[in-house]
């Protein structure tokens, strides 16, 4: 059992967690989920979009302002498929 007193580090008291997923978020991110949390969460309504719509990877992107290669990135992991 250490006796020494302890203080809150300045540099961690600033460093911001994700609130879904616990892991460190950048110093200036904004908001309180990481990247992949919020797509993750987005993918709910991409998925009713490409449902509804008759659209291309580049709409989607467009429409969620989403960056591009998150939509690929799902379709490539089988989330979204092209047509025939
Ligand atoms: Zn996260």
């Amino acid at each position: 059992m250490s006796l020494r007193r302890i203080r809150l580090d300045e540099n961690t008291s600033r460093v911001k967690h994700c609130t879904g997923c616990g892991k460190a978020l950048p110093r200036r991110h904004e908001g309180d989920l990481c990247d992949d949390c919020l797509y993750n969460l987005m993918y709910k309504d991409v998925k009713e979009f490409v449902l509804h719509n008759d659209v291309t990877e580049l709409e989607v992107a467009d429409h969620f302002n989403l960056p591009l290669e998150v939509i690929q990135r799902w379709i490539r992991e089988g989330h979204l498929s092209y047509k025939e």
